[in-house]
């Protein structure tokens, strides 16, 4: 028997099952089934635990930390031009949280901390602390963040009741127990003090569902009955300023919080997550099967990303798979699973099959606008069938 991670319901059976390996956020294997359950009660959707989560996160996790350039490519301007991830955010954080000058603020699960320095560029009245669970970061913090000011680990019992705000960006769909998570949130702030929290939108990206190290999977219902359940009061959960995500934002209460959710948007979670793991199941059975009819002939896979990724490890012992290709300039030269990532124009002549690892919702756009994905000979093999 499971039980939901939000609510604490019981969820008598998983709604999607699929063998092992598992494929995480980094691109790596986990030798463990996938395992999706839906909570009928709130809206919330959940995979399993990882073995072992907390050596995972302390020695094995490293995003971003290889370069300063790789940062991760959000969407693509009217002009061409790549924008990346931790711009938008620092920009919607200043922006919703509008802070106060000489604001305490508190980048929790900071990783290298790129947004929370981005702010500070921004406004240097702005006072930054960092915190995250593995200490592989400290360099990255010298130099503009106080000594006292950095911690690993465990958060001090000093920094209780601290901050104006709390940012913690691609965190919360990480940790076993969110519920747990908001209250620490909650009670680092100073009375009156919010938190800015970004998550996949599960809704709006299904890949995450099938993400190995994203326990959680919220939708606005879920989302809604954790912050009340952590005596946060939930001011706007933005779906639209960032494309695949949640930005929330959320003030502390000091009395109990009414959950604001209605039955319908429980409701309509919950068929949305239903839909998305038939999708997956179905996407599986469909890909195996255009492994088998294109076996032995030369193919390329667009997207070097999670979609990308988990075709590549479907299909990559049947075809003869030439090369990803991938819109993102700073991965592009460099190699993935072995093969050489491309601009999405550099595709060889001779490649007969593309299969697209792209976000099913916007495949097929991305791809009509690249006039050599679109020739004579080119088999286009979608997820989505
Ligand atoms: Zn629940």
């Amino acid at each position: 028997m499971t039980c939901c991670r939000v609510c604490q319901q019981a969820i008598k059976a998983p709604s999607l099952t699929a063998p092992a390996p598992a494929l995480t956020s980094m691109m790596t294997f986990v030798d463990i089934p996938t395992v999706v359950h839906v909570c009928e009660a709130c809206g919330h959707s959940q995979c399993d635990d990882l073995p072992d989560i907390d050596s995972f996160y302390d020695t094995s996790y490293r995003i971003s930390l290889e370069s300063d350039d790789h940062d991760q490519i959000f969407a693509v301007d009217d002009k061409g031009r790549p924008i990346y991830r931790t711009d938008h955010q620092a920009a919607l954080g200043l922006n919703l949280l509008n802070l106060p000058d000489g604001a305490k603020i508190l980048d929790y699960g900071a990783a290298k901390a790129t947004t929370l320095r981005k702010m500070v560029a921004t406004r240097p009245d702005l006072h930054p602390h960092v915190f995250d669970v593995s200490s592989d970061y400290k360099p990255a913090w010298q130099g503009w963040v106080a000594a006292e000011d950095q911690a690993t680990y465990t958060v001090p019992e000093s920094w209780k009741g601290r901050f104006d705000a709390i940012i913690s960006h691609f965190v919360i769909e990480h940790v076993a127990a969110p519920v747990e998570f908001l209250k620490t949130l909650r009670d680092l702030l100073a009375p009156g003090g919010r938190v800015l929290l970004s998550m996949p939108d599960v809704a709006a990206n299904p890949g995450d569902m099938t993400v190995a190290d994203h326990l959680n999977h919220f939708s606005t219902a879920s989302l809604k009955t954790a912050f009340a359940l952590s005596g946060l009061s939930v001011e706007a959960i933005d779906s639209t300023s960032f494309p695949g995500a949640f930005f929330a934002v959320a003030t502390r209460s000091d009395g109990a919080v009414e959950n604001p959710v209605r039955a319908e948007e429980i409701a309509s979670a919950v068929a949305r997550a239903l839909e998305i793991c038939g999708f997956w199941e179905k996407a599986t059975g469909a890909i195996d099967g255009s492994a088998r009819k294109f076996a032995g002939r030369r193919a390329a896979v667009y997207g070097s990303g999670f979609y990308g990724s988990w075709i590549h490890s479907r299909v990559s012992s049947e075809v003869q798979l030439d090369a990803f290709l991938d819109q993102n300039p700073n991965l592009q030269g460099k190699s993935h699973f072995g093969r050489p990532v491309l601009a999405p124009d550099q595709v060889a002549d001779d490649v007969e099959v593309l299969f697209v690892g792209l976000n099913p919702l916007k495949a097929r756009n991305i791809i009509a606008q690249v006039p050599a994905l679109n020739r004579k000979g080119l088999e286009l093999v979608w997820i989505d069938g």
